[in-house]
């Protein structure tokens, strides 16, 4: 199967073509065109050109659109998890709440469409402004640059193109380079959904190459990034003046206080935490924080819950862990596991591979806040559970971190949960839940390293659109 680019409507071929394998079998599943900078460089004019016609289509139109391509996922919604398990190796059940919460995410994208709206401002409060009406407008920004990740490939390219279009721009897409193909079928989608040739253009291609041209080009007014702190840090330096939103990783945090019953319903929130897509998740549960009191029982029944976790094919109906997105991944996981041990941690489970493509679910104790298992991302099936005496040890121990995308706490004691609440550095605090949570129209980002600006359609349209006032001498 050779996919193409997807430029102003049309599939173009490009001049090199890359293989694309099956992160759990192997396999080659695809041939995929990697564009250079001529392509972009297309890719943006017809963009631009497009950006004409999208900014005076009425809203209505632009939701009938959104909500047309929900439509259309919700028809094809099978096809496109088993598409999520043969390029990302995302298992069945978790690809299909991708999907649903897609569906979700152009759901609301459609609705926002309809209350882009500004305020009216009385000019008159200052000496000097009687006699005028004015009010404010939000205007599309124009062209948007759209760089994604490969953990959620159709969700979090929903939270770039769902508020763009809602708003009245255009896109030109780069989407990593594991998951191509989840993007390259939204040519198909948003063609079928009505979507004008040209707002959506889509490179499959290198990071450095499509990436790094998008990041730099001025015809491009704002960027959309979600991926790594490093790419995503050294994109703000070169993207000069152009608008900038960064979703950027975390190493997040869970308290569970002296007040809190070890249910089994907190350890399987826990575990799916921890786990799901095997931790390739901004906000997977990787440090654990327990009262001394509830210390031993959490572990024990954590341990269980990690060794419960089945492990196999992604196209397994019954599987609930899979392949890392590279073997890569593999040997990081079992280094910085290794880095840990050396200064005295202990692999309370897990720990290794079981076959060369799949990693046990690890949890591990006493390690140190400055090993990398705790103070860098993991983003795979690591967490590190530890125990704490006093609140705030606990407190200094969730912020003592160069992320802060979402932290939960579980407790009783309303006091505590308004103070986590207050003094917990992160986007996002999740009262008796794990960070983990969130849900498509929430405003979602961090502080820290964790990224910039904010996500959730709402909060995303207001980033990718120019807020114009209006002033009236009458
Ligand atoms: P990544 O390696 O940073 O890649 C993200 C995207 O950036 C890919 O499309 C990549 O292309 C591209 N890229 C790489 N180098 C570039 C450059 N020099 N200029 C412009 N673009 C470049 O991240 P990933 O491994 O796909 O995703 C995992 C990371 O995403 C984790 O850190 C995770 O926490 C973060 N994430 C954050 C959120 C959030 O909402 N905060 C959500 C999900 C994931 P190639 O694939 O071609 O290299």
């Amino acid at each position: 199967m050779k996919k193409h680019l997807f430029i102003n409507g049309d599939w173009k071929e490009a001049k090199q073509y890359a293989p694309l394998y099956s992160p759990y079998s192997g396999e080659q599943i695809a041939e995929i065109a990697q564009a250079d900078e001529a392509d972009v460089e297309e890719a943006i004019q017809a963009a631009q050109v497009a950006s004409k016609l999208m900014a005076r289509m009425p809203a209505s139109q632009r939701a009938a659109i959104l909500e047309k391509a929900a439509a259309i996922f919700e028809e094809r919604q099978e096809e496109l998890a088993r598409m999520l398990a043969m390029e990302a190796a995302k298992p069945l059940r978790t690809g299909r709440t991708e999907i649903a919460r897609t569906i979700q995410t152009y759901k609301f994208a459609a609705e926002e469409a309809k209350r882009i709206h500004g305020e009216t401002i009385p000019l008159d409060a200052a000496p000097g402004g009687e006699g005028r009406l004015a009010y404010t407008v939000r205007k599309p920004i124009g062209v948007v640059g759209a760089i994604t990740p490969f953990n959620f490939p159709f969700n979090l390219v929903a939270h770039k193109l769902g508020p763009a279009f809602a708003a009245g721009n255009t896109v030109v897409l780069k989407p990593a380079s594991q998951t191509p193909l989840s993007a390259l079928i939204l040519a198909d989608i948003f063609a079928e959904a009505g979507l004008p040739a040209g707002a959506l253009n889509i490179l499959p291609g290198k990071g450095a190459v499509v990436g790094e041209k998008l990041v730099r080009d001025n015809r491009i007014a704002a960027i959309t990034f979600t991926g790594s702190p490093e790419v995503g840090i050294a994109m703000k330096n070169k993207a000069g003046l152009k608008r900038v939103t960064l979703e950027l990783g975390s190493n997040s945090a869970l308290i569970i206080d002296d007040t809190v019953e070890i249910t089994q319903a907190l350890i399987d929130r826990c575990a799916i935490g921890a786990f799901s897509f095997s931790g390739q998740v901004c906000i997977s549960l990787q440090r654990v924080y327990v009262h001394e009191s509830k210390y031993e029982e959490f572990l024990e029944k954590f341990k269980q819950a990690a060794e419960k976790q089945v492990l196999g094919d992604p196209l397994d109906e019954a599987t609930d862990m899979s392949a890392l997105i590279s073997p890569k991944d593999h040997q990081r996981m079992a280094e910085w596991i290794e880095e840990a041990v050396s200064q005295g941690a202990t692999v309370v489970t897990g720990g290794k591979q079981v076959t060369d493509r799949l990693f046990a679910p690890t949890i591990l104790t006493g390690v140190k806040s400055d090993a990398k298992c705790s103070c860098q991302e993991v983003f795979g099936p690591i967490a590190v559970v530890t125990p704490f005496a006093s609140f705030d040890e606990a407190i200094d121990m969730v912020n003592d971190s160069r992320f802060g995308l979402q932290a939960g706490i579980y407790t009783r004691d309303i006091q505590k949960a308004l103070r986590a609440a207050d003094e917990l550095e992160a986007g996002g605090v999740m009262i008796n839940d794990i960070p983990t949570f969130r849900v498509d129209h929430m405003p979602y980002g961090g502080v820290k390293e964790s990224g910039f600006g904010r996500e959730g359609i709402k909060y995303a349209v207001e980033e990718m659109t120019e807020l114009k006032l209006i002033a009236i001498k009458l």
